[in-house]
């Protein structure tokens, strides 16, 4: 089904139970092709996790396209859980309204690592590195479609 894509969105959910279908279905190599034919990779919340490369608390990474830190669940339980505003400077000067649901944060980013997004607080919630991006929060379940353009601008650009 990688077939054809002009690019992919490995959604939210559960990084542990992705990282076990990915092995079930031999889908690492497919999709790390897919990224090294340049077509953008789009990770949001436990896809960011499954995007970096290297994740705090030991586990193996998944498709280590984005030089990064992550560190999992770094708000604390479902119970902490939050929306607020964030910073994104290629988006424009309208903050976007971020849902973070057991969000995962950028611990470290690399040198040839741009970083999208940050909290008030200077956290980093959002990166890119060439073909591949990552937030912590869900673009998806917003009605602003900025990152949505972004990306597929991305696409039209591979
Ligand atoms: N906490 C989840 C994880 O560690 C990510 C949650 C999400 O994708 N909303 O994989």
């Amino acid at each position: 089904h990688l077939r054809g894509l002009d690019g992919l969105i490995i959604p939210g959910g559960e990084s542990t139970t992705m990282r076990k279908l990915v092995a079930r279905w031999g889908l690492r190599d497919p999709i790390l092709e897919l990224a090294a034919s340049g077509a953008p990779i789009f990770g949001t919340c436990a896809g960011m996790i499954l995007l970096a490369r290297e994740i705090s608390d030991g586990d193996e990474p998944v498709f280590p396209l984005i030089d990064v830190t992550v560190k999992r669940n770094a708000f604390g339980r479902q119970l902490e859980s939050f929306e607020g505003e964030v910073s994104v400077p290629v988006l424009g000067d309208t903050p976007v309204h971020g849902v973070f649901i057991r969000a995962p944060v950028i611990e470290r980013v690399g040198s040839t690592v741009d970083v999208l997004a940050t909290l008030d607080d200077g956290r980093i919630v959002a990166v890119r590195e060439r073909n591949a991006i990552a937030t912590a929060f869900h673009p998806e379940l917003t009605q602003d479609h900025r990152f949505h353009s972004y990306f597929l601008n991305m696409a039209s650009e591979s």
